[in-house]
């Protein structure tokens, strides 16, 4: 269904794009070939995106030193992927600020995108369960659907957003579906795909706001990228601001699964750091970015202690365990608010001495509908009203009070007069948990306030309980994913290791069978590494591995798989690519690598790469004899001089080279 209607909706040719070199881009990486030379012409004949591209590479945020002129530098130093990633977010930013939906913020809109980006980012940085770059790019575009829905059908969807507002993201999606029979995260899931991004990106822009509980997702990585959607969604809307105060983030920040793991300090650190950035590529990329008063650490740091410590640290004062919960004496009872109403000023005086007095902090009404209005600014554990009251009585009071979460929590006392006894039945039924006759006698009357804070007590310490528990399973799930990704990756380079390397290999060997699509290798190993080491030291060493492993993992396409199998050994992995196309793409990380100048305090200068490439050959029967010949490859070219690609075939005679 969704399907058709997406595309019913491309064929009415509203849907955002990017723009002309945006578009182009997409469609080159989409190839199974692209070369860094194809991508620097293509962005250099589009001067407004150069001049953004290259403020952005020489922009605090990329750590360089030296100031970059030309696309190729930039793109070497911000690394093939974020190139891609900036250029597709500033082609559609630049080409869709504008529309005509009339109640779609769309500075707004963009200025939460953006935020969502870089706080995805470093929340996936932080974390370390996502590719940065990914989850940025992820978030960036996250929200398209809405902007295509807002393009398509301006007057309807403003319709819809004006019936939604101040709601959650569940009434917009539902209010969707019933108007347009397919809802925003539907439409970008399609967009994406259409889009050539990721398989997994599709996934999670199908399904991250209707996602209720992490146990839904049984793909890690899928709930580890919407974990990070979400977390990062939290800390974008704070930065934006608008819809809700502040405050009502704070806690909501605290209770997201990833932030969770982090601690106080680095959360604040984080939510700093993110409205920086935020401003930084605001100003990039003509974005509003505003830095909110509240950031000033010290208050976001009381914030959010106040409102994830008492979970977390020390409960707070006055929350007993099960086996003592404090009686309602005024010395050692927790101050908790009672909010008293009364339309006669005579009784409710009476109500406010002695509530104060036995210790409680008392505010008052005097009518239910300001009793409402109280009750929603102050938040009191324990309502105690008049039954009898002009307007909005003490029924009505308690059923309004029972339709918002947090009013179905305050525990609520009527006053009635003595010959209500049989309307007693009413008010239980509307939900009011115990009542007094009036005119009421002090101590019956703190006697049941007291047994309503010994019942608000245990709750919350119910709810702590349960959300600790909650906490603990998050983290657990968080460790474990940590360690599933530190079994699968090489501590030094931060590439994936040997050991999932050759699962992979098998699959992609699977994979090829099946779909008779061609599959091939790269082997690459650096030349005359053992030099370095012995003149420079193990540690320059180390650092040579670790630069030439981020050259690898830039020059590479988002499909091909590379690890690092050995000391100085690294393996590629290219689906759907003939020997010719890998060894193409050899020679371009050959050429990336002898070109990247390496700084360690002991060495300074190029390395280079001897590269053998091999591809999955009709005699084959195990992935082995494709490494096999690989490596004969790669034994060839160290052969014939170093620093060059071999490609070879298994009936060919040794030492056929060709030269870099
Ligand atoms: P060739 O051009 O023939 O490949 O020469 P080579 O010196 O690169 O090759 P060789 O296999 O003789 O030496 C590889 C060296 O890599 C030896 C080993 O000490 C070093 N090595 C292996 N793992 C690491 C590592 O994790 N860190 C460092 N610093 N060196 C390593
Ligand atoms: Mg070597
Ligand atoms: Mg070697």
């Amino acid at each position: 269904m969704a399907l058709r209607r997406f595309e019913e909706l491309r064929h009415m040719g509203q849907l955002p794009s990017p723009a002309g070199v945006g578009l182009r881009i997409l469609q080159l990486v989409q190839k199974e070939e692209f070369s860094l030379d194809d991508l620097v012409s293509l962005i250099q004949g589009d001067p407004a995106l150069t001049g953004k591209l290259l403020r952005a590479a020489n922009s605090p945020l990329m750590g360089g030193l030296s100031r970059i002129a030309s696309v190729r530098d930039a793109s070497v130093r911000l690394g093939t992927q974020v190139v891609v990633n900036l250029s597709l977010g500033f082609s559609i930013i630049t080409h869709e600020r504008q529309g005509r939906c009339e109640n779609f913020d769309y500075d707004r809109f963009w200025s939460l995108s953006l935020v969502h980006g870089v706080a995805a980012q470093a929340l996936g940085r932080a974390c370390g369960l996502a590719s940065p770059t990914h989850a940025f790019t992820c978030a960036l575009l996250i929200r398209v659907g809405q902007l295509a829905l807002a393009s398509t059908y301006p007057l309807e969807y403003a319709a819809v957003l004006s019936n939604v507002r101040g709601r959650p993201a569940g009434a917009l999606l539902r209010a969707e579906t019933e108007t347009f029979q397919i809802d925003h995260q539907e439409v970008a899931a399609e967009l994406f795909s259409e889009w050539g991004l990721p398989q997994i990106f599709g996934q999670a822009a199908g399904r991250w706001q209707s996602v209720r509980h992490d146990d839904e997702l049984t793909d890690p990585e899928l709930r580890d990228l919407i974990s990070i959607l979400r977390g990062a969604e939290v800390i974008a809307e704070l930065c934006v601001g608008g819809t809700q105060p502040q405050e009502y983030w704070y806690p909501l920040l605290a209770s997201c699964r990833l932030p969770q793991t982090l601690s106080l300090e680095e959360r604040v650190e984080l939510v700093n750091r993110v409205a920086t950035e935020w401003m930084e590529w605001g100003d990039l990329l003509g974005v509003p970015a505003r830095r909110l008063e509240a950031f000033d650490a010290g208050v976001l740091h009381a914030a959010l202690r106040a409102s994830s410590g008492s979970a977390l640290e020390a409960p707070p004062q006055g929350v007993a365990t099960a086996s003592a919960v404090p009686s309602a004496s005024p010395e050692n009872a927790e101050r908790l608010r009672v909010l008293a109403v009364d339309d006669d000023p005579v009784s409710l005086r009476l109500l406010v001495h002695h509530l104060s007095r036995a210790g409680f902090e008392v505010v008052t009404a005097t009518d239910g509908a300001e009793a409402l209005q109280v009750a929603v600014d102050k938040s009191p554990q324990i309502v105690v009203a008049d039954w009898m009251m002009p307007l909005v009585d003490g029924i009505e009071l308690c059923k309004q009070l029972h339709a918002f979460e947090a009013g179905r929590r305050m525990y609520i006392v009527l006053l009635t007069g003595r010959d209500g006894d049989d309307r007693v039945v009413e008010a239980f039924e509307a939900g009011v948990d115990d009542y007094v006759t009036k005119p009421f006698n002090p101590r019956i009357l703190l006697a049941r306030v007291s047994a309503g804070q010994r019942a608000v007590l245990q709750r919350r310490e119910l709810e702590l309980k349960t959300k600790e528990v909650e906490r603990q399973k998050n983290t657990l799930s968080i460790l474990s994913r940590r360690l599933e990704i530190a079994a699968h990756t090489d501590v030094l380079t931060g590439l994936s290791n040997r050991r999932i390397c050759m699962e992979r290999l098998q699959e992609e060997w699977q994979r090829s069978l099946k779909t008779a699509l061609p599959f091939s290798v790269i082997l690459a190993d650096i030349d005359h590494f053992k030099r370095i080491n012995d003149q420079f030291g193990h540690d320059a060493g180390d650092q040579v591995l670790r630069e030439v492993a981020a050259v690898l993992s830039r020059t590479t396409r988002l499909e091909d798989f590379c690890a690092r199998i050995g000391g100085e050994e690294f393996l590629v992995l290219c689906r759907g690519t003939d020997g010719v196309g890998a060894a193409r793409f050899a020679e371009r990380l050959r050429a990336a690598v002898a070109s990247q100048v390496i700084n360690t305090s002991a060495f300074s200068g190029q390395v280079t790469f001897s590269i053998g490439v091999a591809q999955r050959e009709a005699s084959m029967t195990r992935p082995d004899e494709l490494l096999k010949l690989a490596d004969l490859a790669l034994y060839d070219a160290k052969l014939a001089g170093r620093n060059r690609v071999t490609l070879r075939q298994s009936d060919e005679p040794p030492a056929h080279s060709r030269t870099a």
